[in-house]
């Protein structure tokens, strides 16, 4: 199948007429949908929902074939800038053409897994080692890099916008961008991917719904822009579940009693795959004050989350577990003393647990790949 999307790039370049290609020029998604056809040879169902009238970008169709090839484990360049929200919703049909593509495949049979996505905001290897908790007694799987695509001779540390793009999308963006390519293209993260195979997702932070990691998995825009942040959380499909919280350990729990049950609010079904990201925000905040007591409270809560994820997995192995920073925030030296009041450079630790654990070890990742490997579990 692989073999097909090289011809397919390279067919929809050949197809399209050379004003068509033109930064910034609008196409008709009908149009693209029939070159991806002639370029495959393969009759693509048509989305019923997208008449020929609407017209998408044909920068950002090209860019969802990157993302799809990018899922087939395959990263491609981004060529193109500019897209707005309207379009992005707009391109549902390429979306499909791309399914089928994939699922036409008979020698990539698709037995998609589950992931549990557990993000220590600002947490670094000190934080763990200094709160002397649960995780602490676990084995480091891998270290996870965390450089942003805008590096300058200067300066080279990560947001946790860009750091979370890298695990939601597997792309490497600027800082302060959500869920967008540096040239502002969104990505479509796992998420917004898993809801559209039908699979439940549910996105979980301490922090408030507009903050960074939590809006890395939904929203298109910068960190800086609440308003548009809201306004995609609007858009979000019902098989995606946001919520803020007081407790990740209490909402691990609960989560856990619905996947047993069978039911809950968020809808979890035993038995179909799902994509959970949980995250404690607050280690990242009071490293920032260099409050080592509410820190260390916080790390409390997170050890008590991931140990009920671990036991969870436990019963459950065919479920993959993924604990990380997405940054180190604070400096914090092995003697549990904070030395910056910002984010640090340095590698963060991962731990993996169940089915596809494997992916996740040996030495260090980046962490765009980190969001790749995330991606291939539950799109095999
Ligand atoms: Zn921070």
């Amino acid at each position: 199948m692989k073999k097909y999307f090289a011809s397919i790039l390279v067919a929809v370049a050949i197809i399209l007429p050379p004003g068509i290609r033109a930064s910034g020029q609008l196409a008709n998604v009908e149009y693209v949908h029939l070159a991806i056809e002639q370029a495959s040879g393969i009759s693509i169902p048509w989305h019923p929902a997208v008449s020929s009238k609407q017209v998408a970008n044909l920068e950002y169709l090209l860019s969802v074939i990157d993302m799809a090839n990018l899922e087939a484990g395959k990263l491609t360049q981004y060529r193109f800038h500019t897209s707005s929200m309207k379009q992005a919703v707009n391109t549902t049909a390429v979306h499909m053409a791309i399914d089928s593509l994939l699922a036409a495949d008979p020698e990539n049979p698709r037995t998609p897994g589950s992931v549990i996505l557990m993000i220590g905001d600002g947490m670094g290897i000190n934080h763990v080692n200094c709160s002397g908790g649960y995780i602490s007694t676990l084995p480091v799987s891998a270290w996870v890099s965390t450089d942003p695509a805008d590096c300058t001779q200067w300066w080279c540390i990560t947001d946790s916008a860009a750091a979370t793009t890298a695990y939601s999308c597997g792309i490497k963006t600027n800082n302060n961008f959500l869920a967008m390519n540096p040239s502002k293209i969104p990505c479509e993260t796992v998420a917004q991917r898993a809801a559209r195979a039908g699979y439940r997702s549910v996105i979980a932070s301490n922090d408030s719904l507009t903050g960074a990691t939590p809006a890395a998995f939904f929203a298109h825009t910068t960190r800086h822009e609440p308003e548009v942040i809201l306004e995609w959380l609007a858009l979000a499909p019902p098989m995606i579940t946001v919520g803020s919280l007081v407790s990740p350990a209490a909402y691990t729990e609960q989560l856990i009693s619905q996947y047993n049950s069978g039911e809950g609010e968020n809808g979890l079904i035993n038995g179909k795959p799902f994509f959970w990201m949980i995250e404690e925000a607050a280690i990242d905040w009071t490293s920032h004050y260099n409050d080592l007591p509410a820190m260390l409270a916080r790390m409390d809560d997170f050890n008590d989350a991931v140990q009920a994820a671990v036991a969870f997995v436990g019963q459950n192995p065919e479920i993959t577990l993924i604990i990380a920073g997405d940054h180190e925030t604070g400096g914090l030296t092995e003697n549990c003393v904070f030395t910056d009041l910002g984010h640090t450079g340095v590698d963060v630790p991962l731990y993996a647990f169940g089915e596809h654990a494997a992916l996740f070890t040996g030495g260090v990742i980046p962490n765009d790949e980190v969001g790749r490997r995330i991606r291939r579990i539950i799109f095999p």
